[in-house]
């Protein structure tokens, strides 16, 4: 008879693990607020008084930029948004490479191509997935201008070496720490550790308004650049004068609605004890995944916290002799999803993301337009490829090594979590049913 669930055997648990939902009458009452005000966005694309925003807008960006330590935070509507402002902000024009990794959302990666700049990738660490200071010095040309470094799955980037490199080397870095709030480096946090940096505030992140980002920066210009892109630059700019330069003064509409912002200071308030609850429920789950032979946990860097949007497993075949995806599909069969995110399945992933260099944006050179901008354009002076193999590390996580678990989330309980550790332990006593 077979024991395992994935073989028809009985699942370790019958039940869905509560949600995550940090929600409550705080948000509530301040989206009523704003709703019974009647205004619900307070910017005007235009040079005046609101081209800063309303109310609420700027109230958000003074608390975010208290709380986090920084002299700009620039609310916006996601941080995707924020991204593409944080590369025009830089001044990035067509030809510009932008080092990039090609682990992470896509959006990490596909942000210059707004600017006419080549994405060039680098590979990431082995041991904490973030880019890698040897590979990004390696891909320097004289042509690049910027990085955008992640910090993936809450984990900062090697903020040492690799702002060391771009001081040497005249580059900007661009912080995407979309998945790392309240993470810290030293005494500093996350999206403060580059020149500029962006949060999110997905209905996914750690705290959330449904969409949302925050851009966040201690250089003025950049701020002032990222306002404007914001918000109609080409517009705003003819009542303005006196901005030093048109460059990248084209603006969009990322504006932050009222709404927004206001439920995004209530969830700031929350932001300390939801990572800490995650990192002691990461903490105890690693106690048990510990003892599992395939399994290696993801190491903190020094120095470092990590916030654990996800927890990086790393899986040997090696040593449990059948492939990662027939292991974790087993370990998903023993348990049952999040309540309301049950058709997300069983949050365990095998690989996380598919390395966004052998998307088919980059294979086939086709960004904007069917031409093939901005590779062939005039100013293109990399060789650049996006050949599989040119980042080895990446692929191979995404290959056979990477397992991203969610399955700790608040408020799941110790009993929740002993079920994750007892479903990974049933598969690895009961391997063999699998081969
Ligand atoms: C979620 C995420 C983004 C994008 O955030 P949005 O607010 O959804 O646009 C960017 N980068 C990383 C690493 C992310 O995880």
């Amino acid at each position: 008879m077979a024991k395992l669930a994935i073989n028809g055997g009985r699942k370790i648990r019958n039940k869905n693990f509560p949600a995550y939902n940090n929600f409550g009458t705080e948000e509530e009452k301040a989206v009523l607020r704003v709703f019974k005000s009647g205004r619900l966005s307070g910017y005007i694309g235009a040079q005046h008084a609101r081209f800063y925003g309303g109310e609420e807008a700027k109230s958000f960006e003074t608390e975010w930029s208290k709380y986090f330590g920084v002299k700009h935070a620039i609310v916006v509507n996601s941080a995707t948004s924020g991204l593409i402002c944080a590369v025009g902000a830089i001044g990035t024009s067509p030809g510009d490479e932008i080092i990039v990794t090609p682990y992470s959302m896509s959006c990490s990666a596909t942000a210059p191509l707004f600017y006419g700049a080549i994405p060039v990738f680098a590979d990431i660490e082995e041991d904490f997935f973030c880019l890698s200071a040897k590979s990004i010095e390696e891909r320097i040309t004289k042509n690049t201008r910027a990085i955008i470094v992640v910090d993936l799955f809450g984990l900062p980037y090697d903020s040492k070496n690799i702002n060391k490199l771009a001081k040497e080397r005249g580059l900007v870095v661009i912080e995407d720490a979309a998945q790392a709030i309240f993470a810290n480096y030293g005494k500093k946090y996350a999206g403060t550790l580059g020149d500029i940096g962006i949060h999110s505030l997905n209905f996914h992140k750690h705290i959330h308004t449904g969409e949302g980002g925050v851009i966040v920066t201690d250089n003025d210009l950049f701020a002032e650049r990222a306002r404007m892109i914001r918000n109609h630059a080409e517009a705003v700019i003819d009542g303005r004068g006196g901005f030093e330069t048109l460059v990248n003064m084209v603006g969009f509409n990322f504006r932050m609605t009222e709404i927004t912002a206001a439920i995004g200071k209530e969830q700031l308030k929350k932001v300390k004890p939801l990572v800490e609850e995650r990192r002691t429920n990461v903490e105890y789950l690693s106690q048990g995944l510990k003892n599992i032979p395939c399994i290696k946990l993801g190491k903190v860097r020094k120095d470092c916290t990590h916030s654990y949007y996800y927890q990086p497993l790393q899986y040997s075949s090696e040593i449990a002799g059948v492939h990662r995806d027939v292991f974790v599909d087993a370990v998903k069969a023993e348990l049952l999803p999040y309540e309301k995110r049950t058709d997300e399945g069983v949050t365990l992933g095998k690989g996380y993301i598919k390395p966004i260099h052998l998307l088919p944006l980059f294979q086939n050179k086709i960004a904007i337009g069917s031409a093939g901008w901005p590779w062939n354009s005039p100013w293109n002076k990399s060789g650049v490829k996006y050949d599989k193999g040119i980042c080895p590390v990446a692929e191979s996580c995404y290959d056979n090594v990477l397992i991203n678990n969610e399955l700790f989330k608040p408020p799941m309980t110790r009993d929740d979590l002993d079920d994750v550790v007892r479903a990974f332990e049933k598969v690895w006593k009961y391997k063999e049913e699998l081969k």
